[in-house]
């Protein structure tokens, strides 16, 4: 059947009617959503909501799902429980609330000519006003027994009213309030007419004819109306593979422009690194002087390195960035280390200037408060200074290392020749903002490393890192103790707080870690019953432990508060610390020795294996402890990969598997239309789209030939660094 006609199928809404949807010749991608018929500033505003501003955002917001309407099934004949679509007109309409958990619910009777069923909606009070008795419908969904017969509960439904009768698969768009399936398809039906035969398209012939994808209009057509499964699956592979291939466009581009640049190439003194490495009081491991040597090679070239450095928590990343530092310093240049904490700023303060004043490099602290300077001249000891003082100092280049937060670098410090900036625990670092940091006026850009504890999937590291060159550090030093991971159910968790109880009492320390919710009303919520951190903190302070000193950690302390608790935690003045589960990665304090975490099938295994990664970085026997109330089969057999297995690039796998590429790609940027997350997975899929991102590039390395193309790369590059 001609797409036209398929269209035609799902006519307008009632409002709708009497519009001619063909009247606005002048729809292109880039039209607000305002000039299309009917919508007013109230489903303008709604669709605000949804980031949806133009013309084609709406057509690039697609259906979550299908239904098959097609094949309906007279009620009589529904013996069995199963999937089924009837066709009926209703009977009654009726509210309530269920027995126990008082869910409110509507419920309506449908007959048809052969008999009658009930349908529940749950959570669905509001349907008994939408709809009306008498009133015809198509209801699909699961049938199931209930002591009053046959019934469905929560099926999806549509009305008949002004739809033909052979409405074949219909597309569910996800569920916003407000914007109805049946009302965003009265809209982008008419629009894709609108804009039949003008939709431009955004590959490459070659690339559409080479991989025999449907064209962006086939496309578009086929994901909100389509003819068959078939063809429906042709078109998400169409579609996944768009926009696979512009990420990758866009990985390609910064990597292509950032190589064309200049910087410095450091002079590597091997004595200096040398004598740093014998300093320590351990030896190195193979992986991290493997990553050492490769930053090294990269440190001496005249472009700019890009190099993240991933490896497991504890892995040891910090002391080959500090080797790093070393060998830049020595070549004659300044570096900034930046953390994404206060505290973690001053964590590494410590290490690095313990490290380097003996060779004779000034180390300064800038946090906004107490800023910091310790020198060869003070003997290793740290000098409180103020801020325009270090500033200056580092102007006049007489300082040649500066660990801070991201303030470092783009506020009023300037740097005299900053040859390489650090940054800790965050890997994006968009080529725009780094050519910011030019070397003098003479337009070379420093160096960079980026450090990582969030091991990726292999699969997924050139999504996820195609911009970056990389360097993995996956062995742990080798008398790290295995931390001993327990799951500990409501029932044992007294004798757990026992334990930990002891461990405590042997000097240790311990973290909680409890999800960051507010208590909350809504029943239905995943979250509901789980331990706000201010509820979860009194009550292990004045029920479980009264003996010990609790405090809490979370985000929305004043930083100085912060680091006063910080600073308390380590020098053991509190022995447990509880925060949300978004505080302080990196945190290096080795006589903790327990770390529990509340609610953990709420997290991801590389979550909760970063968590665990807090502890045993002492000489002490460290523990972990899963607390969870979920009873379910698959919940405990996801943590017990936490027991059988730590290692994180492992759990990355694991954790790909059973939850999806969601948790490491970022669902943000993505707006993650599930069939495209699910084409991450498909690693030649991923590395054919680059290579035919490499070669458009190749011939036109400004896209001036490809407009469209050069138009979504650009906004792909707004998204990144708006993170
Ligand atoms: P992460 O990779 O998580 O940032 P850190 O750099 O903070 O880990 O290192 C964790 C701890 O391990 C630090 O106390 C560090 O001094 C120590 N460490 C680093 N490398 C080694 C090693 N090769 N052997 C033993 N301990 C090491
Ligand atoms: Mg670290």
């Amino acid at each position: 059947m001609p797409v036209a006609q398929r269209i035609e199928r799902f006519p307008a809404e009632e409002e709708v009617r009497g519009s001619n949807p063909l009247g606005h010749a002048n729809m292109a991608f880039s039209t607000p959503v305002s000039k299309i018929p009917n919508i007013g500033s109230s489903y303008e505003s709604k669709l605000k909501n949804l980031k949806i501003r133009t013309v084609g955002d709406l057509l690039y917001y697609f259906p979550s799902r299908y239904e098959d309407l097609s094949e309906t099934t007279s009620i009589s004949s529904i013996y069995s429980e199963g999937r089924y679509t009837i066709r009926g007109k209703i009977l009654r309409i009726s509210t309530g609330r269920t027995l126990r958990r008082r869910i409110p619910f509507s419920e309506i009777t449908i007959k048809d000519g052969t008999g009658e069923m009930k349908a529940v909606f749950l959570n669905q009070p509001y349907l008994a006003k939408n709809l009306k008795e008498g009133e015809e419908l198509l209801l699909s969904g699961k049938a199931s027994y209930s002591r009053e017969g046959v019934q469905f509960v929560n099926p999806y439904y549509e009305r008949t009213k002004g739809m033909y009768a052979d409405i074949g698969i219909t597309p569910v768009y996800p569920e916003t309030k407000g914007l109805s399936s049946r009302w965003l398809r009265s809209i982008i039906a008419p629009l894709l007419k609108t804009l039949e035969s003008k939709i431009q398209e955004t590959l490459p012939k070659e690339v559409i004819k080479k991989k025999q994808l449907y064209t962006l209009e086939e496309a578009l057509k086929e994901i909100h109306f389509p003819r068959s499964w078939d063809s429906l699956k042709k078109a998400q592979e169409r579609l996944s593979f768009e926009r696979i291939f512009l990420l990758q466009l866009f990985l390609v581009k910064q990597k292509m422009v950032l190589g064309k640049r200049k910087s410095v190439p450091v002079d590597i003194k091997i004595k200096e690194i040398q004598k740093l490495v014998s300093d320590l009081p351990f030896d190195l491991t193979n992986a991290q002087k493997k990553a050492a040597w490769q930053i090294i090679k990269d440190l001496e070239k005249d472009f700019p390195m890009n190099r993240l450095l991933e490896g497991d928590v504890g892995s040891g990343k910090t002391v080959v960035a500090i080797i790093a530092a070393l060998s830049v310093i020595k070549g004659g240049y300044q570096v900034a280390f930046m953390a994404p904490t206060g505290v973690l700023s001053r964590q590494h303060f410590d290490e690095i200037s313990k490290l380097l004043w003996r060779f004779k490099i000034d180390v300064g602290l800038l946090t906004g408060k107490k800023d910091k300077l310790r020198s060869n001249k003070l003997k290793g000891d740290t000098l409180e200074i103020s801020r325009k003082k270090l500033v200056e100092k580092v102007k006049k280049g007489e300082l040649s290392l500066l660990v801070g937060t991201h303030a470092l670098i783009q506020e009023e410090v300037k740097f005299k020749n900053l040859g390489l900036v650090v940054l800790d625990e965050q890997h994006r670092f968009g080529v725009e903002q780094r050519s910011k940091l030019c070397l003098k006026d003479d337009g070379r850009v420093p160096h960079l490393l980026s450090m990582t504890a969030t091991p990726i999937p292999r699969t997924l590291t050139l999504t996820v890192y195609g911009d970056l060159d990389l360097s993995v550090i996956n062995e742990l030093p080798k008398e790290r103790k295995k931390v001993i991971t327990r799951i500990i159910s409501p029932k044992k968790r007294k004798e757990a707080y026992h334990f930990i109880g002891k461990e405590i009492e042997k000097g240790r320390q311990a973290f909680f870690i409890c999800p960051r919710i507010e208590e909350s009303e809504d029943n239905e919520s995943p979250w509901a019953g789980l331990k706000s951190v201010e509820k979860e903190k009194e009550r292990l302070d004045e029920e479980v432990f009264p003996d010990l000193r609790v405090e809490l950690l979370h985000g929305k302390m004043k930083s100085t508060e912060k680091e006063k608790v910080m600073k308390d935690f380590k020098s053991k003045k509190i022995d447990i610390l509880v925060s949300p589960s978004v505080i302080e990665v990196g945190i290096d304090i080795k006589n903790a020795s327990v770390m529990v975490i509340e609610g953990a099938e709420m997290f991801g295994l590389s979550q909760l294996h970063q968590f665990r990664g807090r502890v045993g970085r002492g000489e002490f026997q460290s523990y972990c402890f899963l607390f969870t109330s979920s009873h379910t089969g698959r919940t405990k057999e996801r943590l017990k990969a936490l027991l059988e297995s730590d290692n994180g690039f492992q759990l990355a796998e694991k954790d790909l598997e059973i939850r999806g590429p969601g948790d490491f790609v970022g669902k943000r940027q993505w707006g993650s239309p599930d069939f495209t997350m699910e084409a991450l997975k498909d690693r030649e899929l991923v590395e054919e789209a680059r290579s035919e991102a490499k070669e458009v590039l190749s011939q036109d390395p400004e896209l001036k030939e490809h407009h469209l193309l050069k138009r979504r790369v650009d906004s792909l590059e707004k998204k990144f660094h708006l993170e």
